[in-house]
């Protein structure tokens, strides 16, 4: 999935005439600087290989028909990129096999009744310019995870769907309880299962979600197949999982979906929806908004369409029936890997998932075409026996787009051994729907990621840093965010949910990076998302495309290759006392001394910076003992895995990570357990969280000087 809540604009064509500037300092953080300049060379090596035209090869085929997860065609692929792989040169090639709680569609009609007679056709139109939209096997409407059933009852519209939205109906005295809601997608944007648990908990019978065109429409700009935004019968597909909660099959919650686990009643399975849902166009929500009657709705609840958007409750009934297919079926990960020369045991970790809710041109196959282009790059570099240091996994996911479920029940089944080796874990979900860059990091690796934009040149001529900061300026103007951009917040550290990282860095413990370019995009999750739109909206020319199998891969080696890896937790320390900053900003924080968190914070800054002080040191001298080197990169690989409380946040075990959490909306949200002890004043609850942060500061700290003094000893 990952669709941020951000406003898309298009920067000004600026093509800069200057020659791309070779890296002003030739220093690669964590590498001496003989590997620095012979890692200069490899990587020459590497860009070289990607090319546009076979992106868009790859593209093509994974776009080809809709392929949805644990669908025949998904599998296909599986076994697909699976062969390429082998003749790419990966290694250890498996296809590994889970079997989840899956969801499919069979039936859904939807009907009003009174006042009129209107019948949903809960279907996108083919358009002649684009062949792709009169193939057969597009499905209709449907939300995964929904339940099957009938209703007959009469509709409320709710705005976002959010629990604020409910309170303003009870005010106007509307009270949803077995009536059916319609909410819109965004505004704000909210991920669609926290707006299905809100109606749930609010005990509506069903939700309607529908797209108005104020969001992704035509109060964007011009609609497909003349432009980018979303057509009067776009459906924006999509689970509404409660993945929230606890991701990955909802009967196998903490463990491994393999064949034969063990698995709890489904009625136990907090992240199964209990009540049904449906997606709608905007042509399809039209009828039922022009005669909801009620009270006229808030000016900011109304829309796009041009008509008045009443709140309902009695006038407008509809009639509702779902039928879904929701029973155990295999889906399939894809594993392969290039086995390290010197460290085969310190694993760095990419990722895509393959699975779409039709086509899936932008989400996920530019991320997958980028991702086969990159395997290709690494094959090669292996048969001229360049092989990396230390071994790199690649893997295709199956099933994100139901809970994060691949990823997830392949981290949850590898977690010991992943805890022990995993450096890294780098995600493409959706590589690329336009120009702008969005490059995410846990603080600790955003320094040599922003580091990394430098050595890569983006197709308007500019350094990637260059166009990525530009596009950063635009980005924090549309959401009046004041902070001036700098190489220490060009990144963005705040990590929330909705993509494969997921499992990586709240289960397991790792850090995780995540790549996007991103452009004005109204097709997510429709049939319009396709291989047409790519090629004249998204990516015409696949070279964002390129960019990415270039800049993916050589952060991969670059974290492959280093000698010492490259972690800057002095950055950490900073980017954690932003968070304690924010979470305290504008409360009364009288009953929670936080004093010991912050000497806590600048405890581990100062060990960090000392750390970074005798890497840099040891690095320069160009001597390094291997053994010593390998001892010092496991210390800082366990820095990351420190942040995990075995018993998770409050209220959500399978959550470790005290630094990093999300919201039910899936926004990011830093310090969960604490944050949330803090906005509920639950005070005993979070003196305790902030006992725990706490403590797990002073554990980093003391490991991180005794790794500076083990490095200052030699
Ligand atoms: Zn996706």
């Amino acid at each position: 999935m990952t669709l941020k809540p951000r406003l898309l604009l298009l920067l000004p064509p600026f093509v800069s005439l200057l020659a791309f500037p070779v890296s002003a300092q030739n220093g690669i953080r964590g590498f001496t600087p003989a590997s620095a300049a012979h890692q200069h060379q490899l990587e020459k090596k590497f860009q070289a290989i990607p090319s546009p035209a076979d992106e868009r090869r790859q593209h093509r085929i994974f776009t080809a028909e809709p392929h949805l997860a644990g669908s025949q065609r998904n599998n296909e692929l599986a076994q697909y990129i699976a062969g390429e792989w082998r003749k790419q040169g990966l290694e250890d090639v498996v296809i590994h096999r889970y079997d989840v709680y899956a969801t499919e569609p069979k039936t859904a009609s939807l009907e009003m009744i009174a006042p009129v007679a209107y019948r949903a056709s809960l279907r996108e139109e083919p358009y002649a310019a684009d062949p792709d939209t009169k193939n057969p096997r597009v499905s209709s409407a449907w939300s995964g995870m929904s339940i099957s059933g009938e209703v007959n009852a009469p509709i409320v519209y709710a705005h976002s769907g959010n629990p604020e939205d409910y309170d303003l109906l009870r005010k106007q005295g509307i009270d949803v309880k077995g009536k059916i809601v319609l909410v819109r997608y965004s505004n704000p944007y909210s991920y669609r299962g926290f707006k299905a648990l809100t109606a749930e908990r609010e005990g509506a019978a069903a939700i309607l979600i529908y797209s108005d065109p104020a969001e992704d429409g035509y109060k964007k700009g011009r609609v497909f197949p003349d432009g980018p935004w979303g057509p009067e019968s776009h459906i924006q597909r999509g689970a509404i999982t409660y993945d929230f909660m606890v991701p990955g099959d909802p009967l196998t919650p903490g463990w491994a979906s393999v064949p034969g686990a063990k698995r709890i009643p489904i009625e136990q399975a907090v992240s199964a929806p209990k009540i049904m849902a449906l997606p709608l166009s905007y042509k399809d929500a039209k009828p039922l908004i022009e005669n909801l009657g009620g009270p006229l709705a808030p000016a900011d609840w109304q829309g796009g369409l041009p008509i008045e958007y009443h709140l309902g409750g009695e006038r407008a009934r509809v009639h509702l029936k779902i039928e879904m297919d929701n029973s155990i079926k295999p889906y399939y990960v894809v594993e392969g890997r290039i086995r390290g020369s010197e460290l085969p045991d310190e694993w760095v970790i990419l990722g895509n998932h393959r699975d779409a809710w039709v086509f899936g041109g932008v989400d996920p196959s530019s991320g997958t075409a980028s991702m086969m282009e990159l395997t290709r790059a690494l094959g090669q570099l292996k048969k001229q026996g360049l092989r990396p240091r230390r071994t790199v996994i690649v893997c295709s996911w199956d099933g994100e787009e139901v809970g994060l479920t691949g990823s997830t029940e392949w981290g949850e089944q590898f977690a010991g051994e992943l805890r022990k080796k995993a450096v890294a874990y780098l995600n493409v979900d959706e590589a690329t729907s336009g120009s702008d860059f969005d490059g995410s990091a846990v603080a600790s690796l955003a320094p040599m990621l922003v580091e990394t934009s430098r050595t890569l040149q983006d197709p308007s001529g500019k350094s990637l840093y260059d166009a990525w900061k530009e596009a950063a300026a635009v980005d924090r103007k549309v959401n009046k965010d004041d902070r001036p951009v700098t190489d220490d917040n060009l990144a963005d550290t705040r990590i929330g949910s909705g993509s494969d990282h997921t499992v990586f860095l709240n289960f397991v413990g790792m850090p995780v990076i995540g790549l996007q370019f991103n452009g004005p995009y109204g097709v997510y999750h429709s049939m319009y998302d396709d291989f047409y739109w790519m090629n004249h909206f998204g990516d015409p020319g696949y070279r964002y495309h390129t960019l990415m199998s270039q800049l993916w891969g050589v952060l991969a080696l670059r974290l492959a290759n280093a000698d010492l890896l490259p972690f800057d937790f002095a950055a950490y320390a900073d980017n954690i006392r932003q968070f304690v900053a924010e979470l305290s900003k504008g409360k009364d924080m009288s009953r929670l001394d936080l004093k010991p968190v912050q000497d806590g914070i600048d405890e581990f800054e100062v060990g960090g910076k000392k750390l970074d002080e005798a890497l840099q040191k040891a690095l320069a001298s160009g001597k390094l003992d291997p053994k010593l080197a390998t001892e010092i990169n496991a210390g800082m690989m366990q820095v990351e895995r420190n942040w995990l409380n075995p018993e998770g946040i409050p209220g959500r075990p399978w959550f470790k990570h005290i630094l990093y959490g999300a919201r039910f909306t899936y926004a990011h949200l830093e310090l969960p357990g604490l944050t949330e002890a803090v906005e509920k004043q639950d005070w005993p609850t979070a003196r305790q969280q902030a006992e725990i942060l706490r403590g797990d500061l002073i554990k980093n700290t003391k490991l991180v000087s005794d790794l500076s003094s083990r490095l200052d000893v030699k």
